[in-house]
């Protein structure tokens, strides 16, 4: 697997280009960012940690019949994925409020919701990636109705089988996003990464947080808090 041009730099990964046109390399960086990319900083150690958790995870959620990017890790911070068309949907799961569902609604953080919540943003930084419903979605044709109900599907699949892992570990799964993307023969896959970054993380007995919030709140101890949901997942 050769290593060719660079293709995209976002806020916390780089793409690369391969000998191969199905597949590219992504490159996990320590940048975050927060806020709609306002506020900026370094997390030492971020990019491995999320590199190695994402692929852990997504090579779980492969055995539970989910497909995914997945292909190969090369090393701490690199790995070789399946090129996808990424569908413009940020895919979020909620099964207790936290962050903008509950400043949204009005609500405190922390009510457990008697079934998860699926809930859909246009992935647009330039119209900050507004709230849309799959009505909406499909008006926009950012996805057809068959393909909604199915990453709809998968999402809710995800989020048991993530619910699972990560209780054995005492952590809750308080809520997450996740990204779609088809290959080149049009399978719907899920693409993007699983990671502190995307996720919150409760320990589930101090309801400590294991997750970006620390840095998005200015809570200390960020690097961390990566490193032990790292620990716990990956025993390591
Ligand atoms: P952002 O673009 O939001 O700043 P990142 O820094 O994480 O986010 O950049 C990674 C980019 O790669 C994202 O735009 C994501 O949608 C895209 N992506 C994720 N997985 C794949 C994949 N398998 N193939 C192509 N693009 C992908
Ligand atoms: N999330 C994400 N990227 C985004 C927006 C949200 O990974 O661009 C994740 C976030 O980490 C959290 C969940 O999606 O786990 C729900 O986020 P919320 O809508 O509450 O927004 P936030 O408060 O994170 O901005």
């Amino acid at each position: 697997m050769e290593k060719r041009e660079q293709l995209y730099e976002g806020k916390a990964k780089k793409v690369f280009a391969t000998d191969d046109p199905n597949l590219v390399i992504v490159s996990y960086k320590d940048d975050a960012t927060a806020f709609d990319g306002q506020k900026r900083g370094t997390i030492l150690g971020k990019g491995a940690v999320n590199n190695r958790m994402s692929n852990f995870l997504m090579k779980q959620l492969e055995k539970e019949g989910i497909p995914t990017h997945y292909v190969e890790e090369l090393n701490d911070r690199e790995t070789v994925v399946k090129k996808v068309s990424i569908v413009p949907l940020e895919v979020i799961v909620r099964n207790i409020s936290a962050g903008h569902f509950a400043s949204r609604y009005g609500v405190e953080e922390g009510i457990v919701f008697d079934e998860p919540v699926v809930e859909f943003s246009y992935k647009n930084d330039d119209l900050h990636d507004p709230l849309l419903n799959d009505d909406h979605a499909v008006a926009l044709k950012l996805s057809t109705r068959e393909e909604i109900a199915r990453i709809k599907a998968y999402a809710l699949k995800v989020n048991e089988v993530l619910k699972k892992i990560l209780l054995a570990s005492n952590v809750t799964l308080v809520d997450f996003k996740l990204e779609f993307g088809k290959t080149a023969d049009g399978t719907l896959v899920l693409a993007d990464e699983i990671s502190p970054d995307t996720c919150r993380f409760w320990d589930s007995r101090t309801g400590e947080k294991l997750d970006k919030d620390r840095f998005r709140r200015d809570l200390g101890n960020v690097e961390d808090a990566y490193m032990e949901m790292q620990r716990r997942l990956l025993g390591e």
